[in-house]
């Protein structure tokens, strides 16, 4: 009988809406390290679900980067875009097992519970309903995070019901993200920390579609200056894959790592060799880091 633990495989899974910026190169960097250092897999899946918010070019320039800084996936790159049918596979067997339902209501009509669904409010039936998942009372998910520690949310109260497939027929990340990893085998998710809240409701997903629950990792986000998150903000500058050291420096200082550990290398492959032999998972910080912080000095770990 084979006892051996599943081996490790972890992934990047940027959303093709800009370049490759610092926030999303420290969630490469990290998955890619963590992913190394387990002697694992590392894949990228490009979250290409929205074409409304989707740049043209950029998943193609956001591959480019990566190679760039060297982080070289072990298998094809997939396109959620082409995996239309495996989420109606899931959608299906939820809505079978009653754990899915048709929702009429808009919006507008949500504003008066705060944005959260817990029961139909529809003033009228629209011919494109939204699927939601049912979240019932009490649903408390808890989970452990490599970084965050212990977390655990009431879903119902927090989420309410999860859409599963938009009203204009797109399919919602929470639910893709679910089946994508089960089928890809995944094993280990690290990525920024503000989907830390969402995984509790993927967690809740997971068991009801019968599906391995990963081992989760949440990386600190990197403020601007106005205190937001990167991906948001105007200073979302693009890393320059053409001068890569200087990006790969500051993310390493930024998972809470002496700099001093990768002074040494002058080339990528050394830097990424230097990394994955000293990276310590420990040092990673928990808390949000403002990106002045980490210019030059390091990161104080374990704050
Ligand atoms: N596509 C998501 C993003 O770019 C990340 C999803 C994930 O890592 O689970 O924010």
């Amino acid at each position: 009988m084979n006892t051996d633990p599943a081996p490790y495989r972890g992934r990047f899974a940027p959303s093709p809406t800009g370049p490759l910026h610092f926030g999303s190169l420290l969630a490469a960097f990290g998955s890619w390290l963590l992913a190394r250092q387990a002697g694992g897999e590392w894949l990228v899946r490009i979250e290409d679900l929205d074409p409304p918010r989707e740049i043209a070019g950029a998943a193609a320039q956001q591959l480019r980067a990566l190679t760039g800084f060297g982080l070289v996936p072990d298998g094809p790159v997939v396109r959620q875009s082409a995996r239309h049918g495996l989420y109606r596979t899931a959608l299906d067997r939820l809505l079978a097992s009653g754990h899915a339902f048709e929702c009429h209501c808009s919006r507008a009509d949500l504003v008066g519970e705060g944005g959260i669904h817990r029961a139909c409010v529809a003033g009228a039936q629209r011919s494109d309903p939204a699927i939601r998942l049912r979240i019932g009372d009490g649903t408390r998910v808890g989970f452990d995070d490599l970084v965050q520690g212990r977390f655990s949310q009431d879903v119902g109260r927090q989420a309410g019901d999860v859409i599963l497939r938009r009203s204009d027929g797109l399919w919602a990340y929470q639910l893709a993200v679910v089946v994508d990893d089960a089928d890809q085998g995944v094993t280990d998710v690290v990525r920024g920390g503000d989907l830390l809240d969402s995984t509790p409701r993927q967690i809740h997903l997971q068991r009801l579609l019968g599906l391995p629950t990963p081992r989760y990792a949440h990386l600190p986000l990197v403020l601007d200056e106005d205190g937001r998150k990167l991906s948001k903000s105007a200073a979302a500058l693009p890393v320059d894959p053409g001068d890569p050291l200087p990006a790969l420096r500051t993310a390493w200082r930024a998972l809470g790592q002496p700099s001093a550990k990768v002074a040494d290398a002058g080339s990528i492959d050394a830097l990424l060799r230097a990394a994955v032999e000293r990276f310590e998972p420990a040092r990673i910080p928990r808390h949000a880091i403002p990106l002045a912080a980490l210019h030059n000095a390091d990161v104080i770990s374990g704050v």
